[in-house]
C-alpha cells in the first residue's frame, strides 16, 4: 500500500473508455489523476466544454474545469492509462514508453506485438515476464502493457477455468455487442436503432487471436498461444452497454454439468482477488431462466464480473452457454486498472525493476 497516491495521466480522457477511467479513479486507493489528455482539437480547452459527462454516476469534482492537455510525453506522472484511438495509440504509446512512462493500454495497436504483455490478471499474470524482454529489445525505460479486446476479455474469463480443468479444443462464439463498444459518438443512431449490424470490422480476428494468446504459456521469453481453434462472428446490437456472447465448446476431457459449474465456482485466484478493482469472483453463474442479460447484469459487482448462464449440452460440440460482460469496464478501463494494480501491488513491479 502506498502512503502517497501515485500520479497518473489519462490519454484519450474524453472518450467512452476515458470517462470510465475517470469514474473508477475517483477515490482510488493507489492512484490520483494528475493529467488529462486528448487530441489536438480538445487540448487547451476545459473538459466540460469538450466532453459532456455521459455516465449515470456524478462526475469527479472539478472535472468540468480541468483543462485538457496534448497527448505528449511531458505529463507530470510516470504512469499513463491509454484510452486512445488505435490509430493514435500506434504512434503515441511507444513515444511515451520510450520517454520512461509505463503505459497501461486499452487500444489494439500493440496488443499482439510479441514482446507486449496482453493481460487478464486472473488468467495469465505470469505473462508480465515479457516486460524485461520488451525493454531489452526496444531499449525503453518505460513499457507498454495491454488488456484485451472487450469481447475477448469476458470470453477468456469464462473459458480459462474450463480449459485448466478439462482442456478446450474448439470454441464457437457469436457476439451481440453494445453500441458503447464503438466509442462516443460511435455508431450512427440511424444504423444502430432497432437494427443488428453483422461483422464488426476486425473484431472476430481479435477475439480469435487474443484469446489463444492469453490462454497460452510463457516459454523461452515468449508466449506460445494455446492450441485452441476459435471461430467468432460478431454483431452490433441496440444495447447501450454490456456485450452478450453465445459460446459453444469442445473439451479434451469429458466433464459433467456439475463439474463445469464447480470449475467456475472455485475460480478465485486469491492474489488477484485482493486487488482493489478485483471482484470477489471473476465469473458468476446465474442459475435463472433468461439470464444473464446486459441490462440486469453488466453493471453488477462494479462491472468487473463475467456473468454466465444457460449451460446446456451442445449436440454439435460438447457444451454451450451464454455470457455477459461490461465492455467499457471489465473489457476496458476496469481491466486496465486491474493490470496497474497487479503491477504496483505484486511482484510484477520487481520484474521490471530487476531488468532496469
Ligand atoms: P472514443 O470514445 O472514440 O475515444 C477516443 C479518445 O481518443 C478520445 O479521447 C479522443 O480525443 C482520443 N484521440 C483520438 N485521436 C487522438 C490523437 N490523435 N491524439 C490524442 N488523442 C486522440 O473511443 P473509446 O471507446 O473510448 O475507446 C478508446 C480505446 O479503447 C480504443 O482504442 C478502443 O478500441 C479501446 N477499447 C474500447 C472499448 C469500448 O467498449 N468502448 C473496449 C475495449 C477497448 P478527442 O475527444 O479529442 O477526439
Amino acid at each position: 500500500m502506498h502512503a502517497q497516491k501515485i500520479p497518473i495521466g489519462i490519454l484519450g480522457a474524453t472518450g467512452a473508455v476515458g470517462q470510465r477511467f475517470l469514474s473508477r479513479l475517483s477515490g482510488h486507493p493507489d492512484f490520483a489523476v494528475a493529467a488529462l489528455a486528448a487530441s489536438e482539437k480538445s487540448a487547451g480547452r476545459p473538459y466540460g466544454e469538450v466532453s459532456p459527462w455521459r455516465l449515470p454516476e456524478a462526475p469527479p469534482p472539478g472535472l468540468a474545469e480541468t483543462v485538457l492537455r496534448r497527448a505528449e510525453p511531458d505529463l507530470p506522472c510516470r504512469i499513463v492509462f491509454s484510452a486512445l484511438d488505435a490509430e493514435a495509440a500506434r504512434e503515441l504509446e511507444p513515444r511515451f514508453a520510450r520517454a520512461g512512462y509505463l503505459v497501461f493500454s486499452n487500444a489494439s495497436a500493440h496488443r499482439m506485438d510479441e514482446d507486449v504483455p496482453l493481460l487478464v490478471p486472473e488468467v495469465n499474470a505470469d505473462h508480465v515476464r515479457l516486460l524485461p524482454v520488451q525493454r531489452a529489445l526496444r531499449g525503453w525505460n518505460g513499457a507498454i502493457l495491454t488488456n484485451p479486446n472487450c469481447s475477448a476479455t469476458q470470453l477468456v474469463l469464462a473459458l480459462f477455468p474450463l480449459h485448466r480443468a478439462f482442456g478446450i479444443e474448439r470454441v464457437l462464439i457469436t457476439t451481440m455487442q453494445a453500441v458503447s463498444g464503438a466509442g462516443y459518438p460511435g455508431v450512427a443512431s440511424l444504423d444502430a436503432l432497432a437494427n443488428v449490424l453483422p461483422d464488426i470490422p476486425g473484431e472476430a480476428e481479435k477475439i480469435e487471436r487474443e484469446t489463444a494468446r492469453i490462454l497460452g504459456r510463457f516459454e523461452n521469453d515468449r508466449v506460445v498461444p494455446a492450441d485452441v481453434t476459435i471461430s467468432a462472428r460478431t454483431y452490433r446490437v441496440p444495447v447501450e452497454n454490456g456485450h452478450t456472447e453465445s459460446v459453444s465448446i469442445a473439451l479434451s476431457k469429458e466433464a459433467t454439468e456439475a463439474e463445469l459449474l464447480e470449475a467456475w465456482r472455485e475460480f478465485r485466484p486469491p492474489r488477484i482477488a485482493a486487488l482493489p478493482s478485483a471482484p470477489s469472483r471473476p465469473v458468476e453463474y446465474v442459475d435463472e431462466p433468461h439470464a444473464p442479460q446486459p441490462r440486469r447484469h453488466a453493471e453488477r459487482e462494479r462491472g468487473m464480473v463475467t456473468w454466465i448462464g444457460g449451460l446446456a449440452p451442445c449436440p454439435v460440440l460438447d457444451w454451450k452457454f451464454t455470457i455477459v460482460g461490461n465492455n467499457t469496464v471489465r473489457g476496458a478501463a476496469g481491466g486496465s486498472l486491474l493490470n496497474a494494480e497487479l503491477f504496483i501491488r505484486t511482484e510484477a513491479a520487481a520484474i521490471l525493476r530487476d531488468a532496469s
